[in-house]
């Protein structure tokens, strides 16, 4: 017999694997004896009052064995076979690579930047020294700005189907199988890095190429028929191109302009992280001034409210995390945030940002709001890349901050007035979000230990490469991913690489 329903738990409930099989059987009036197996189908936490539960969807199986919890992707080898371009081995470009193998086509990655665990290097050198590699940083390398994330897989597409063949695949490569359930699954910065090494294994195992430090610089053919590509190495790959850059490659952009491509500007949002202690966190949410307790994990948040008009909210929350310089080039300051799997840390961070229509910008070309991205990151900018820093409560009353709490961003803070370095629309709009956030927590939120850290500028792409309903532009060449203004975020920029590979091998044929 197996039976589906839905259970309703106390969190140290939940946490006990008797406790749940106790109050299955209980609901489905079966001694615990006669099952054979619960498995979680969703599992998601009601913190809406002060008496949190956890929500339960079970599968129960009695007298019955259970089936596998999925059916592993089988790839071919491809050592032989027909093979398409794939640029960038961030999110989109290794499900396209994995798509195309698993459908028999041999795929070419060039990536720009070192495979994960030198770039693990790079990254520390950053924050210790504040020494930035322009090919190997937070942005570039393998694995793309995903690597070093919260690994958040919470997506709002619909896609449900390519959501969860996206989930299965991680878990085939290692990934904790409590991601295929839970409502809000992420997987951490320290366990992602074992990940992608292990899809590149998969990918090479089975007669797939992947190159590393190999900068693509050039398209060959024209933006009509698109051949191949050129790397700064003077090396050169022909076939059809996934295009898969992600949005930090402004030098693609340039080169794609400069060739005939069609481009456009994209609406975008920026801001800053803010980072609060994470016990207060805990705290507002789960409505306890002790905190979370021993059952709950570290909260999370989702703030969001219209400032005359303008979307302001938070975006890309880490509980636990820490705040690291995400530029990937000299001169340039960026912000982002990532936690590692158990979340542990003291810190909570998330961005908080307005939004920014590119109807409102003077120019129209395609890279006017790549411009005043670009801008706000240059007006943001220390040596060494200390970071523009503000208490929140001195951010609200316009002064600057004479002493900063501790916080997670490695670099030097530096004092200023965010008026001083962000534009306008940007401060204003804050200002009134958080003050709205405030009356939303009840005066919790704006507190003096809350810092800001600016800027956050690599929310989403603010250019977009044009393409047709099947996914390209002329023959050859398929824009794949955050980069090319479709996609955002982990999961549904590895679907949009899936599709992209999907269309390439039906429209060649292979
Ligand atoms: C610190 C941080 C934390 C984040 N946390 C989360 C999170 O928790 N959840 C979430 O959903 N999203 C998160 N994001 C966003 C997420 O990482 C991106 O949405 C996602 O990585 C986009 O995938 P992509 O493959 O389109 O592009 P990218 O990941 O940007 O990958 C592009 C790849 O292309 C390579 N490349 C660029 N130019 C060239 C070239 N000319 N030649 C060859 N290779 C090139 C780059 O080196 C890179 O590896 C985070 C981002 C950052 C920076």
């Amino acid at each position: 017999m197996k039976r589906e329903i839905d259970i309703t738990l106390m969190p140290a409930e939940a946490a006990d694997s008797s406790s749940v099989e106790n109050a299955a059987a209980k609901k489905l009036k079966l001694s615990p004896g006669d099952i054979t197996a619960v498995r979680i189908k969703r599992r998601s936490l009601d913190a809406r009052r002060r008496d949190i539960k956890i929500n339960l969807s079970l599968v129960v199986y009695a007298g019955e064995t259970p089936p596998p919890l999925y059916v592993p992707v089988t790839f071919p080898d491809v050592s032989g076979n027909k093979s398409a371009i794939v640029v960038g081995f961030g999110p989109a470009g290794i499900f396209a690579a994995l798509t195309l193998l698993e459908n028999g086509i041999k795929p070419i990655v060039l990536e720009r930047g070192k495979d994960v665990h030198s770039r693990l290097k790079d990254t520390a050198r950053l924050s210790k020294d504040g020494i930035l590699d322009p090919e190997s940083n937070y942005a570039f390398g393998e694995g793309g700005a995903g690597a070093f994330s919260d690994g958040k897989l919470y997506t709002r597409s619909n896609k449900r189907g390519d959501v969860e063949k996206v989930l299965r695949l991680l878990v085939q490569h290692g990934a904790d199988e409590s991601i295929l359930y839970e409502s809000h699954p992420h997987i951490g910065s320290d366990r992602l890095p074992y990940i992608i090494e292990r899809i590149r294994e998969t990918i090479l195992s089975h007669g797939g190429e992947i190159y590393f430090g190999k900068r693509v610089v050039r398209f060959s053919g024209s933006a009509e028929e698109t051949s191949g590509v050129e790397c700064a190495d003077g090396s050169s790959f022909s076939g059809p191109v996934i295009l898969a850059a992600g949005h930090s490659a402004k030098d693609i952009y340039y080169s794609l302009s400069s060739s005939g491509y069609e481009l456009e500007a994209k609406s975008t949002a920026a801001g800053v992280r803010l980072e609060h202690r994470q016990s207060l966190i805990d705290s507002i949410q789960y409505h306890n001034e002790g905190g979370r307790g021993k059952y709950l994990p570290p909260a999370s948040y989702s703030f969001v409210t219209q400032v005359r008009g303008r979307g302001v909210y938070s975006f890309c929350m880490c509980p636990g995390g820490v705040i690291v310089p995400a530029a990937s080039e000299e001169g340039h300051q960026v912000v982002n945030g990532m936690s590692p799997h158990s979340r542990g840390g003291r810190w909570a961070n998330s961005g908080m940002i307005v939004e920014l229509r590119k109807e409102e910008l003077e120019a129209q070309d395609p890279f006017a709001m790549l411009r005043f991205i670009e801008s706000i990151e240059r007006n943001s900018y220390n040596p060494g890349f200390a970071a523009p820093s503000q208490r929140l409560d001195d951010f609200i009353k316009d002064r600057t901050s004479s002493s900063f709490p501790e916080s997670s961003y490695p670099r030097p803070l530096v004092p200023v007035r965010m008026e001083e370095i962000l534009p306008p629309v940007i401060v204003s709009s804050l200002r009134d979000g958080f003050s709205a956030f405030d009356r939303m927590t009840r005066g919790k939120f704006i507190q003096h230990d809350a810092l800001l850290i600016a800027p956050e500028t690599r929310t989403s792409s603010p250019v977009r490469i044009l393409r047709d309903s099947s996914m390209k532009q002329g023959r050859g060449l398929y824009p794949a991913g955050e980069g090319a203004g479709y996609a955002g975020g982990i999961v549904s920029a590895a679907i949009d690489g899936t599709e992209a590979a999907l269309r390439l091998g039906g429209d060649y044929g292979y």
